[in-house]
């Protein structure tokens, strides 16, 4: 047994794991209590302190908060609340021929005491929604938001303080070596969510305890417009899906892959649906957030400097302010494969455009790179979408659309590989945060019995015929 008596957090772990029974042994009712307080605490109590701490964080407009984390997390409760009791019901299942005279069943039981671990983008919606999951089947938690957006951090703090004990669920602040001393506790499963780096140190660290993993990591998300594409359509939803958050989103489009023939009338409806949305004035809009810290700015700033000294075009944007972290919504074609834009996931307000000739050299483009977490399509063409989807590998698709497959809870939601491993969301996050822990009853003797040992002829000629037959 591993000794981490001189754990800073040993105190709260070791309070959850002696009570991760008591709470595991709970009915689906005391679970949904426990959800709804949350959701009543989302809705009401802290609705405006979380708005506010987001304002401060990095300007993050009223409505995105509404939008993007206070209603996915409301939302993802009410469904959690309707179907949990179907959830928690053994599931019954066959009996092979060989197996006659027992019966067997699956039991969803809770993984014990489960870490979570969250980004600073989406602070509230990656935070809490999977708690939800974990307190749905039956965990003791320990959450542990991002540094980066301490005030709202702080304001999670307090509710959760308020809403639970600590040898339920406990929200430890602080910077990384916080994650990094709880990563050494034998959790029985750790969530993550952020960079697939951090996601490489987060699975070696679980490895030495054998504590299972979800790994909702990032990457860069291709985004394909296809010459049949209702173009107008496709850039309402890019523009929108793309700057939503300042770009600071896992599942934003990264790049655009667009027919060489319709570049032109791309560019231009770009222009203008940037406008539309945030006036010509960028910079004064109520609807655009900032970039998080001077870390990101920098980054981002540097990475459209090193784009245009590589010969890239910028077709829209391109200007900065330090002073407020301010990057404008930026449209960069003819970026070289060598540029930091197209080597590194963005996460910022910038959109690099490639054209391409055939589809054929789309997907061998987007195969040479990591598995993506989201790809989206825009295509009217049926068979167009049906050979890129057959042939490319993603976490997740959106055709004609962008980012939205996100708040679909009947969708599981997560990467493969570089950009994750396992599932969040509704039944997919229950499952994840569960043990299936199978059960077979015998309660006859069956045809098995036939075969226990002494081993004759008799018992051969048996068991090679139930080879052959069943
Ligand atoms: P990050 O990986 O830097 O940090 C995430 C969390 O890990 C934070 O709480 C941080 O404190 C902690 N952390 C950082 N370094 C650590 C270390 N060395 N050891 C232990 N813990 C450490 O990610 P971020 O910058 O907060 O978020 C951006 C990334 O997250 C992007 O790659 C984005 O695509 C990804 N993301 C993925 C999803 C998803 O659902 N798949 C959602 C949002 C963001």
């Amino acid at each position: 047994m591993t000794d981490y008596s001189d754990n800073k957090f040993a105190n709260v772990f070791d309070k959850q794991k002696a009570n991760q029974y008591e709470v595991g042994n709970t009915s689906y009712k005391t679970r949904i209590k426990k959800l709804k307080a949350l959701k009543y605490a989302l809705e009401k109590t802290y609705r405006q302190a979380l708005r506010d701490a987001m304002y401060k964080d990095f300007k993050k407009p009223q409505v995105e908060v509404d939008l993007t984390e206070i209603y996915l997390v409301v939302k993802e409760i009410k469904y959690v609340c309707s179907n949990l009791k179907t959830w928690l019901k053994k599931e019954k299942v066959e009996t092979p021929l060989t197996l006659l005279g027992t019966t067997s069943y699956i039991t969803y039981e809770p993984k014990g005491v489960c870490l979570i671990i969250s980004p600073w983008n989406y602070p509230i919606t990656l935070t809490f929604g999977p708690l939800v999951s974990a307190i749905a089947s039956g965990n003791t938690v320990i959450l542990k938001p991002s540094e980066m957006t301490p005030n709202t951090s702080a304001v999670m703090a307090e509710m959760v303080s308020e809403l639970f004990k600590e040898d339920e669920v406990a929200l430890i602040e602080g910077e990384v070596e916080v994650s990094e001393e709880l990563l050494k506790l034998p959790f029985n499963h750790i969530f993550f969510t952020g960079s697939p780096q951090v996601g490489k140190i987060v699975m070696s660290a679980a490895a030495k305890h054998l504590s299972s993993v979800t790994l909702e990591l990032g990457g860069k998300s291709p985004t394909i417009i296809h010459e049949s594409a209702a173009i107008e359509n496709a850039v309402k939803n890019i523009v929108w899906g793309k700057y939503l958050n300042g770009g600071q989103t896992c599942i934003a489009p990264d790049y655009v892959l667009v027919h060489e023939s319709v570049k032109t009338a791309f560019i231009s409806a770009f222009k203008k649906q940037v406008t539309d949305y945030y006036t010509e004035h960028v910079k004064t809009s109520t609807s655009f957030c900032r970039i998080v810290n001077k870390r990101h700015f920098e980054r981002l700033a540097a990475s459209i400097e090193d784009a245009k000294e590589k010969q890239a075009s910028v077709e829209f944007g391109g200007h900065y302010d330090a002073s407020d972290n301010y990057i404008a919504p930026t449209l960069i074609s003819d970026v070289p494969e060598s540029a930091t834009l197209m080597q590194e996931e963005i996460f910022g307000p910038i959109l690099p455009v490639k054209t391409y000739q055939t589809i054929d050299e789309v997907i061998q483009y987007v195969n040479s790179k990591e598995k993506p977490l989201a790809l989206y399509i825009y295509a009217k063409k049926k068979n167009v979408v049906r050979t890129i989807i057959n042939q490319t590998r993603a976490g997740t698709t959106c055709i004609n659309s962008n980012a939205i497959q996100f708040s679909n809870h009947y969708l599981p939601f997560g990467g493969s590989n570089n950009s994750g491993i396992g599932k969040a969301h509704g039944y997919f996050g229950f499952k994840e945060f569960s043990n299936a822990r199978s059960v077979l009853k015998k309660y006859a003797p069956g045809p098995l019995n036939l075969l226990f040992p002494p081993y004759t002829n008799f018992k051969e000629t048996l068991a090679k015929l139930s080879i052959k037959w069943f």
